[in-house]
This record gives structure tokens, C-alpha cells and sequence, in this order.
């Protein structure tokens, strides 16, 4: 672990980098005690994550997990939910009879701990690369495309890597967004979020049916640090849907309620 002075400057870069980013174990208890007190309990709830293949994306999911048990995966590369409308209906038939969903999704990025945005320190090598990868290298596509040095080809039928070609495909309505960016490396887990989002609306949306008691939908941006920092998450949604799949509350102010007081504390 890192000394205490070194460890609240860095947690004091993240959140001038990234407002609104909690530290994930702040996250992870606030979702639990914000839904348990809704009746959406561990024993009565299945878990649902849509996030990138990277290692770095295991930690969230990992406590999540140690507190709801195993995950239905309805992530692929940039955290997109690629199992789509036929992975959502196999989800919602795994809960538990008359109990929810709590379904986690989001874009990752990471930050290193001089506070570059898009690069990450990783355990055990030296070199300082892209978090996200899939991310970053469908933004250079479309860098390349914007630029008039390549033209639209996502490739899209090529199984071999047809997630990539996906994210290349799905990040096209962004190149403006992205090229006017003060930070092209920060907007892009935004602009991914916001594709996602689109996504994850549809696939509940069809699948509603098949919702038991309700979902709690937690949608944000992953930030991934140093081995010896702490992860982050940005929450950016966190939604009830009853079983009508109709979202009845906005839990997100709950959730965001004294968060800097509480990271106080913890450090
Ligand atoms: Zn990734």
C-alpha cells in the first residue's frame, strides 16, 4: 500500500479528473444497503454484469460478487453487452422466483498515477499501456476516419474478431464528439457509455417480459488505477425498474449523497 499523503493526492487528481467518481468499495456498500433497504437482498438477487474483457474490470465485479454471488455475463470487449436481447432472457429467467436483478454495466478507462487519462500501470509490466484497448483502438478507426486516411470498414462479418468490429461500428456517431474534446482520452468512456446506454435501454426494454420482481440497473464508467491505488467507478445511472420493466425510481442521488464525506473516512 502506499502512504497515506501519496494515496490522498492521487484519490484528489482522480476526482478533479473524473467529478462524481466514487471508490468502488464506497460504491459497493452504498448499492447494497441502498437496495436492501428496497427488499433486494443477496439471497434474492441475481447479479448481472456487462463489462470489458479485461482483467482490470474483474475487481468491480469480484467484490460485487462477494457480496451476490456469481454473475450472469453479458459483457464483451469495451464492456458492450453482447450477449444482447437473447443473454438479458436467459439473465431474468436465472433470478430467483419473485426476486431481481441488479444489472452493473459501463465502459473502463484507466488513469495512471501521474493522472494520464486512457494508460494504466499494470502488475508485473513495465510498459505503461491503453485501458481501454478495445476503446482506444476503435477511436483511433475513427481518428483515421475523420482524419481521411481510411474509410468505413468495421469489418464487422469477420468472426475471428467480430466484438471489435462491433465497438468500431457502434463508436461511429461520435467522431465529432470525440475530435472536439478537450481530452479525446476522457471523453471516450462518456461517448462509449452513452452508446451503451442505447443498448442496454433496448435489451431491457425486449426483455421486459421476462422481468421477476424488478431490476436495479447501475450504469456508469469504470476507472482503473495502479496495482496499489484503489478503482473507481463513475455512476452515471442507477434506475429501479419494476416487473413491468417501467423505471419507478431514480436511486442516484442516494447513491451520490455524502460521498466525499465518506471518502474522508476511509482514508
Ligand atoms: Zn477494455
Amino acid at each position: 500500500m502506499l502512504p497515506r499523503e501519496t494515496m490522498s493526492a492521487f484519490n484528489k487528481l482522480v476526482e478533479e479528473k473524473f467529478p462524481g467518481a466514487i471508490l468502488n468499495k464506497e460504491l459497493e456498500s452504498k448499492v447494497a444497503t441502498i437496495l436492501e433497504k428496497r427488499g433486494i437482498t443477496p439471497a434474492n438477487t441475481l447479479l448481472c454484469t456487462s463489462l470489458c474483457c479485461d482483467e482490470l474490470a474483474r475487481s468491480l465485479e469480484d467484490d460485487l460478487k462477494k457480496i451476490y454471488g456469481h454473475n450472469f455475463n453479458l459483457g464483451g470487449l469495451s464492456g458492450f453487452p453482447f450477449a444482447g436481447t437473447t443473454g438479458f432472457s436467459a439473465m431474468a429467467a436465472h433470478v430467483p422466483d419473485g426476486g431481481y436483478c441488479l444489472l452493473v454495466h459501463g465502459p473502463h478507462v484507466g488513469i495512471t498515477k501521474d493522472g494520464i487519462i486512457g494508460k494504466v500501470e499494470r502488475s508485473g509490466i513495465a510498459l505503461v499501456d491503453n485501458c481501454c484497448g478495445s476503446a482506444i483502438a476503435a477511436s483511433n478507426y475513427l481518428q483515421a476516419i475523420t482524419d481521411g486516411t481510411a474509410n468505413i470498414n468495421p469489418k464487422i462479418q469477420s468472426f475471428s474478431d467480430f466484438q471489435q468490429g462491433a465497438v468500431q461500428e457502434l463508436i461511429l456517431p461520435f467522431g465529432k464528439r470525440l475530435n472536439d474534446a478537450e481530452n479525446r482520452m476522457k471523453e471516450l468512456p462518456y461517448a462509449l457509455y452513452d452508446s451503451q446506454d442505447i443498448l442496454i435501454r433496448d435489451i431491457i426494454s425486449s426483455g421486459s417480459k421476462g422481468i421477476k420482481s424488478g431490476l436495479a440497473l447501475l450504469g456508469g464508467i469504470q476507472i482503473n488505477t495502479s496495482p496499489d491505488t484503489s478503482d473507481y467507478f463513475h455512476p452515471l445511472r442507477f434506475d429501479f425498474y419494476d416487473g413491468n420493466g417501467v423505471v419507478v425510481e431514480d436511486m442516484l442521488p442516494s447513491l451520490m449523497e455524502n460521498h466525499r464525506k465518506k471518502r474522508r473516512e476511509m482514508y
